[in-house]
């Protein structure tokens, strides 16, 4: 495990030698200390990635050349997969298949944008017709410049690669802060970065507290572009330091995101993705689709499965076998999640299992899997994100009344529906005011489709080419062809 900032390729102390615990969320126990990056940091690294970017020729390289960076990056988290995973585990909770699935995919978004960085090179510029015979036109694509990039503790490797991949690609430079309560494999891809010989200063990476080095982050006069994903009141912070010197921004927000089943569905596949779609890591998902919304003709059969189904769900420590539901990511988060549970049911919401932790366990941030019915429209429960294993589920009548419920939140991240009727499903994904939709499944990710929200849920999107638009320029080049020596402006004027 690291103990230094990984800034201008070099391992660096921290300025001013500070660190912080690292907790494993399954047993409490300190595993590490992290070093903690202070505005001085920041700074040296937004200092070294200028320098990469302005002098040392990395924007400069044709998409090919860094291709072949991106490429090695891959293999070389491919290489220490199942390590980085369990580091993944220790620092976060999740079970060890759903990390080293992340860690998988980590490596395949490399990859995959070592393509559209090769691509670059074959499509140069777009022509642009203009009706004005004298002149030419074309359109050309430059990386930006320096990133910022701020990411949250639940997919903390997979949400680096989001976002230092399409930098890189584009050509642009990046400085990395990964969430404090997940620095460790944020620090190991320093190492991969390092081994895979990327040029100093295209990749820094410093960890800390998002009051400091977050903070130092946003109010950096060296950085053209913030990409963060997190929390919509860090969003807000983001977006309004960003408006002071115009530097670009993209946000992935919060989400409630709604899952309507109709009842010509089938309960036991619709059970498996509702599960999927809220226990997965814990729930602490920002798609997870933790409103249902079941029509009436199938909702207590449904609800009594999902409740049996939820009850046979293995919890525990994430490193062992079969475990399905690892811990929280600290007690904060439990506390937190365990708080709008209570809220639910003062609310007068019925809990219909969970909402507590497992039998018989005296350490780590469990909590059971938990179900909540007659939740309030006008609660909390149903409208805030509680970024837990909380599902809430509610009955409805109609085709119309289930749009209404699930577009009423003033998120828009995912939504998903599940019908046999292929032409009722086609139609609902439509009326859905979100990002991402999914028909007959939740939570399916891919790298080449885009990602993100609308509403209160971001702005922009990230993966597929639209992740690497988010790093780069549009300029225009027109020429003036005409054989007429006198030009398009002063000839009106001077022959007049
Ligand atoms: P958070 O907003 O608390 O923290 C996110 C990051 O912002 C962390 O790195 C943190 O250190 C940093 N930060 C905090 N204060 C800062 C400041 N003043 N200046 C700069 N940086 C600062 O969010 P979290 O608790 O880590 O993550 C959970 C949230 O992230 C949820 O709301 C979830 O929905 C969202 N999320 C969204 C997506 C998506 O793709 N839309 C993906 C994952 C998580």
């Amino acid at each position: 495990m690291r103990t230094e900032l990984y800034i201008d390729g070099r391992w660096v102390k921290p300025a001013q030698g500070r660190t912080f615990a690292v907790i494993n969320p399954a047993t409490e126990e300190v595993i590490h200390h992290a070093p903690a990056a202070t505005a001085e940091d920041v700074d040296a690294a937004v200092k070294a990635a200028r320098r990469a970017f302005d002098k040392d020729g990395w924007p400069k390289l044709s998409g090919s050349q860094r291709a072949v960076y991106l490429r090695a990056i891959a293999n070389g988290i491919r290489a220490r997969q199942a390590e980085i995973a369990r580091l993944e585990v220790i620092d976060n909770g999740k079970p060890f298949p759903e990390a080293d699935w992340d860690i998988a995919d980590a490596a395949g978004c490399f990859d995959f944008y070592a393509d559209l960085a090769v691509q670059l090179d074959n499509n140069p510029e777009e022509p642009i017709a203009l009706a004005d015979g004298r002149f030419t036109s074309k359109a050309v694509k430059e990386p930006l410049g320096v990133a910022g990039a701020i990411i949250p503790w639940n997919y903390p490797l997979l949400m680096a690669a989001w976002k230092v991949a399409p930098a890189l690609a584009a050509g642009c430079t990046i400085v990395l802060k990964p969430a404090e309560l997940t620095s460790l494999t944020a620090l190991e891809l320093g190492a991969i970065a390092e081994e895979a010989k990327l040029p100093p200063g295209v990749l820094n990476i410093v960890t800390g507290a998002g009051s400091v080095a977050g903070q130092a982050i946003i109010d950096h006069p060296g950085i053209d572009k913030l990409a963060f994903t997190g929390s919509g009141p860090v969003g807000s912070k983001i977006m309004a330091a960003a408006a002071r010197d115009i530097k670009r921004v993209s946000l992935e927000l919060g989400g409630k995101s709604p899952f309507v089943v109709f009842d010509d569905a089938d309960i036991g596949e619709a059970v498996e993705w509702i599960m999927f779609g809220i226990f997965w890591n814990q729930g602490q998902v920002c798609s997870a689709t933790s409103r249902v919304l079941v029509q009436e003709g199938i909702y207590d059969r449904l609800l009594a499965r999902l409740v049996e189904e939820a009850g046979k769900i293995k919890i525990g420590n994430g490193l062992d076998e079969g475990v399905l539901l690892g811990p929280l990511v600290s007690k904060r988060q439990y506390e937190q999640v365990v708080a709008a549970i209570e809220a639910g049911r003062s609310a007068g919401a019925t809990v219909a299992c969970g909402g507590k932790p497992p039998e018989g366990v005296d350490k780590g941030y469990y909590l059971e899997p938990t179900i909540l019915t007659d939740v309030p429209l006008d609660s909390d429960a149903w409208r805030e994100e509680i970024f837990g294993p909380v599902v809430c589920v509610r009955p409805f009548s109609t085709e119309e009344e289930a749009i209404a419920l699930a577009n009423d939140s003033r998120f828009g991240l995912a939504a998903a529906v599940m019908s046999k009727d292929d032409v009722r499903a086609e139609r609902v994904a439509a009326a859905f005011r979100a990002g991402i939709v999914w028909i007959n499944c939740s939570q399916p990710t891919f790298t080449e489709a885009p990602w993100g929200g609308y509403k209160e849920s971001g702005i922009g999107r990230e993966l597929g080419r639209w992740g690497l638009e988010n790093y780069l320029e549009t300029k225009q080049i027109t020429k003036y062809v005409s054989e007429d020596p006198w030009g398009w402006y002063v000839k009106p004027v001077v022959r007049a």
